[in-house]
């Protein structure tokens, strides 16, 4: 169990200086969790020319969970943060995360 503050003082890039920010926590969402008819989709980005058409997608020739390689092997999650400020109340997201199992917003 990892516990964050929901206050912290964090460099806010817009305001460029040091200012309280709200912490909230938000759900990593991949392009997999994307709605196909979404903009940044994998079809559209395709069609679009932004994704080179490599594969099937995962449409077939997959073979089953149990037998990939990585199957169940992460114990933990990449935590998503976000920082809002509070004078120009823009948000603003880590670099990369940290991994943990559980986040507390103490
Ligand atoms: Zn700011």
């Amino acid at each position: 169990m990892v516990k964050i503050p929901k206050l912290m003082r964090r460099l806010c890039p817009f305001c460029k200086k040091h200012v309280e920010v709200k912490v909230t926590e938000a759900k990593r969402k991949g392009l997999s969790s994307v709605h196909t008819q979404s903009k940044g989709s994998k079809v559209r980005m395709v069609k679009r020319g932004e994704r080179r058409g490599v594969g099937n997608y995962g449409k077939s020739n997959r073979p089953p969970i149990a037998r990939r390689k990585m199957a169940g092997k992460k114990q933990s999650k990449k935590v998503d943060l976000r920082y809002e400020c509070k004078v120009c109340k823009k948000t603003t997201g880590p670099k990369s995360g940290f991994r943990a199992k559980k986040v507390e917003l103490v």
